[in-house]
């Protein structure tokens, strides 16, 4: 008895929340903007705004898209004349002119997966939308996100040539201080900036780091 009673408070909940989600979709006009202009999600206009203010991509730039489901910024960046290898945890419907993987990129193998994509090409850009699934404890999704900010930052290292750039989704936080530092020791320039499409209520904010050194020289044994 109390077990179905917890059940309907929670269906009631669940439904009050999908309800105000619909209510903002329906009065954001980022969201009518995608629909009109046949992309699939409203993600694109934050990955536009970021490349209009520090000109990430050019045409044939082979581009690491992490956290890539639903697709709009591979499909953006496919229309810039990019080639993309687009890689989610969730299925994501295929595109052409870019190479789409399904794969949890915390899963030991995520690395190896992209190099198979790859199939030998060189990303010069690596972007990643990853989010975590948040709690709504600031903290916690915090470091949740700022776990995959240092993969994503170790793969970097690791993947992209000299002259590179790297875009990351990160959440304000305690550990911002510290990654932005530790992408400074790699990147000539590196900035923090929230597009217009990014929600105000949100601590979402992105990094963009250019101008990769090359990968750090391996420290001499004695
Ligand atoms: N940039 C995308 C677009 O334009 O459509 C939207 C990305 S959405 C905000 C964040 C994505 O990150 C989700 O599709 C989620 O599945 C993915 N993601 C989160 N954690 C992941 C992980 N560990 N491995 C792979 N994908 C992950």
């Amino acid at each position: 008895m109390r077990f179905e009673k917890s059940i309907r408070k929670f269906n009631k909940q669940h439904s009050e929340i999908t309800k105000r989600w619909l209510k903002r979709q329906d009065r954001d006009p980022f969201v009518h903007q995608a629909r009109a202009e046949g992309f699939r999600s409203r993600a694109v206009y934050k990955l536009q705004e970021i490349h209009q203010k520090y000109g990430v991509l050019r045409s044939g730039t082979v581009v690491l898209d992490l956290g890539a489901a639903p697709g709009s910024w591979t499909q953006w960046c496919v229309h810039q004349g990019c080639y993309v290898v687009a890689v989610d945890r969730l299925p994501m419907d295929p595109l052409s002119g870019a190479t789409v993987v399904c794969a949890d990129l915390q899963d030991e193998t995520a690395e190896a997966v992209i190099q198979e994509a790859l199939s030998g090409r060189i990303p010069q850009v690596i972007l990643s939308d990853m989010a975590p699934n948040t709690t709504g404890h600031r903290a916690t999704d915090h470091l949740q996100v700022m776990a995959l900010c240092d993969l994503v930052l170790s793969w970097a290292l690791m993947m992209l040539p000299v002259g590179g750039c790297m875009v990351i989704k990160s959440f304000d936080g305690s550990e911002t201080q510290d990654f932005l530092k530790a992408c400074r020791r790699d990147f000539d320039r590196v900035s923090r900036y929230k597009p217009s499409a990014s929600r105000k209520e949100s601590s979402e904010f992105y990094i963009i780091a250019q101008g990769f050194r090359g990968p750090p020289a391996q420290e001499q044994v004695p």
